[in-house]
């Protein structure tokens, strides 16, 4: 590659914002690199996901993993889990898988923040990655990502039914709700994700959550469940109310805008776009 060559980077996340991003881009920037950074602890969802979108856009795929995986990683800190506050997960295995396929290259790293929102975090600092926000600049909100996406045929991931967001099955920044989903829908995962919990040789606690272990929020999950439900109503009731002219929203659309709601603590670039 020649130096003045400037590479164009989209990642793809398996989440909704970036795949509108590659429709929207893949005819504009044809030569486009799409890349996603793989934890290999992702929902089965997200693959299927990806495979889709290759699938309905012709566009390739690199599949980027961190050196050694979370299992290496999550020894070298010593068997200290993953937390919103020492969040290594996200730096060994989204970003410097990201800068090691950039290199010294110049590049432009295209990312998926829409024009509704207001959030910014972790993506590469290094001054040869520059970021770009094409739907901040062309005041692209929710309503015109979800057309994108049913236009083309891509439509959502499948894990929208229960999970409103990409990122490994065990990631900290689900909530209650989605965890409890898990155990429903993959109980293989959610017991992998329990025994991360108790698997420490030197017989200290970690919990994905703080104050409780997996299995003492799933002994709550009618709670949960019921505490879910009530704020779906609550949502559905002021949805209708504000859009009277669209009563009936797709489940997925209306329990994503409930979680967004419900979001204290938003998550990072690299894993949930
Ligand atoms: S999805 Fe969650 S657990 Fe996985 S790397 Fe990102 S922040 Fe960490």
């Amino acid at each position: 590659m020649s130096e003045k060559t400037v590479r164009h980077i989209l990642g793809l996340s398996g989440g909704k914002d970036s795949t509108a991003l590659a429709v929207l881009l893949h005819k504009e920037i044809p030569e486009m690199e799409y890349f996603f950074c793989d934890t290999h602890k992702e929902l089965p969802e997200t693959y299927e996901y990806l495979d889709r979108i290759k699938a309905r856009l012709g566009i390739k795929i690199h599949y980027l993993a961190a050196e050694r995986g979370f299992d290496h990683w999550l020894d070298v800190y010593g068997g200290t889990l993953p937390s919103p506050k020492m969040r290594w997960c996200t730096v060994q295995m989204k970003i410097k898988p990201l800068e090691q396929f950039v290199g010294d290259d110049e590049a432009i790293s295209y990312v998926g923040i829409r024009a509704d929102e207001n959030r910014d975090g972790y993506i590469s600092t290094k001054k040869n990655i520059k970021p770009v926000f094409p739907f901040k600049e062309r005041g692209l909100v929710k309503a015109d990502i979800i057309c994108l996406l049913e236009d083309t045929g891509i439509g959502l991931p499948d894990y929208y039914r229960w999970r409103s967001r990409s990122g490994c099955f065990f990631c900290f920044f689900q909530r209650k709700y989605e965890w409890i989903m898990l155990a429903q829908e993959h109980p293989d995962k959610f017991a992998e994700a329990v025994k991360y919990e108790q698997d420490h040789k030197d017989g200290r606690q970690y919990t994905w959550n703080e104050g409780e272990t997996l299995l003492q929020l799933l002994e709550r999950k009618d709670e949960i469940l019921a505490e879910h439900e009530r704020a779906m109503i609550k949502h559905e009731q002021m949805m209708a109310e504000k859009k009277k002219s669209a009563p009936n929203l797709p489940l997925a659309e209306v329990l994503d805008s409930v979680l967004e709601e419900e979001d204290d603590e938003l998550p990072c670039l690299a894993c949930h776009l």
